[in-house]
């Protein structure tokens, strides 16, 4: 049986470190807040009591960490890498910048270890139920390694290409969503102001040309999708912030690479505002109230 060590049992990481514990595995885990380490451990996670004991008795060490600065942190300087024996390999899970993954690819390497970046879709519903989906970055060979362990967790896990390429996918993937849900939005507050229902809006846009997730899953206005969270007050979900920080990824990357992204670049700043402001706890999609609230003041 081999052993997974699991760093950061937060939103995301408690629940899928529960689920490779569901699925037979050996699972050690590590989080700096230690309310979330017992609760992992009532799930079945042993505790070793530090990261670096958790890495260096583990053949897969699983990160799910807030930002870059948090991986390469204790990659390096906690000591991670060094703790860890060689060959280990280390599967990033956490959504970070793309030089950041590749430089903790690169990190890893140098340490004599090997490396994926996995980041995932599908927020805590689906880390909960098992059904996430991955964006994995690297060797073909650590990809296949992983691919038991990432079905313990989701649903889908899709090798993208080589180091940061799953990051990369996952910011251009949110960069979509981003801007899509911001022009669902709009649509029906200019739909509101020429008098037309949001019934009448989705049942024409969500079987014609502007049929999208955004509109058909995560609808911004409550009644057409009934689980949607908009009939929920907005309560996530997938937080504003989190997409805020998301698109701040897309948008260092586009301004890094010299790529016109004109559209992800206003919608990181729109969500940046709304996450500042009302949309602090609230879905993504919240942003429609921002639209509204600027339209009639405008
Ligand atoms: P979270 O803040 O709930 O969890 C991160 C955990 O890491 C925390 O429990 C924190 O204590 C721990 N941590 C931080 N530094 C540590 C250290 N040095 N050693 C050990 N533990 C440490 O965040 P989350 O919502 O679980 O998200 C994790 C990652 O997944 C983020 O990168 C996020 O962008 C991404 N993500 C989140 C969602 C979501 O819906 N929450 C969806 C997709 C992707």
């Amino acid at each position: 049986m081999r052993t997974i060590g699991f760093i950061g049992l937060g939103h995301m990481g408690g629940p899928m470190a529960a689920n490779l514990v569901k699925a037979g595995h050996r699972v050690l885990g590590h989080d700096i807040v230690p309310e979330l380490l017992a609760a992992a451990v009532d799930a079945g996670v042993a505790a070793p009591g530090s990261a670096t004991a958790t890495a260096a008795a583990a053949d897969v060490v699983i990160t799910m960490l807030p930002a870059g600065r948090q991986v390469l942190g204790l990659y390096a300087d906690e000591g991670l890498l060094a703790a860890a024996r060689p060959g280990t390999l280390f599967v990033d899970c956490s959504t970070i910048d793309v030089a950041d993954a590749r430089a903790a690819h690169a990190a890893a390497v140098a340490a004599g270890m090997r490396a994926l970046d996995a980041p995932v879709s599908g927020g805590v519903v689906g880390a909960e139920a098992a059904t996430l989906t991955f964006m994995a970055g690297g060797g073909a060979a650590e990809f296949a390694e992983a691919e038991p362990l990432l079905a313990a967790m989701g649903k889908k896990a899709v090798h993208c290409g080589g180091e940061g390429a799953g990051q990369a996918a996952k910011i251009c993937n949110n960069m979509i969503l981003g801007i899509s849900m911001i022009a669902v939005s709009e649509a029906f507050v200019l739909g509101e102001s020429l008098g037309l229902s949001h019934q009448a809006l989705f049942d024409v846009a969500s079987t014609a040309s502007g049929q999208c997730w955004a509109l058909t899953s995560n609808c911004p206005v409550p009644g057409p999708v009934p689980g949607s969270p908009a009939n929920r007050d907005y309560r996530p979900g997938f937080a504003a912030p989190l997409m805020a920080k998301d698109l701040g990824l897309a948008a260092r990357a586009a301004r890094a690479g010299g790529v016109h992204t004109e559209l992800g670049l206003r919608a990181a700043e729109l969500y940046a505002d709304f996450a500042a402001d009302s949309g602090a706890t609230e879905d993504f999609s919240g942003i429609i109230r921002a639209i509204r609230d600027a339209s009639q003041k405008g």
